[in-house]
């Protein structure tokens, strides 16, 4: 599972840090910077649930 940041749509909201913190930052550039990339099929719900928090869909997961 890989976590893939479109970071031309995101607008830093922030919604993905705010339910993820430890897979998600927003930068002083105003966007979304994914700090684990690759994180444990154990966390698979946890990231889903942040990709899917996110309001303009600018994150998804492959595999
Ligand atoms: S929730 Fe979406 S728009 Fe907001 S910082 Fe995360 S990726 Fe960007």
């Amino acid at each position: 599972m890989r976590i893939v940041a479109d970071t031309g749509t995101c607008v830093g909201l922030g919604m993905c840090e705010a339910m993820a913190d430890e897979f998600f930052e927003v930068g002083d550039d105003g966007h979304v910077h994914v700090l684990d990339e690759y994180p444990a099929e154990t966390d698979r719900e946890f990231a889903d649930a942040a990709v899917q928090a996110c309001p303009v869909a600018a994150l998804r997961l492959e595999g």
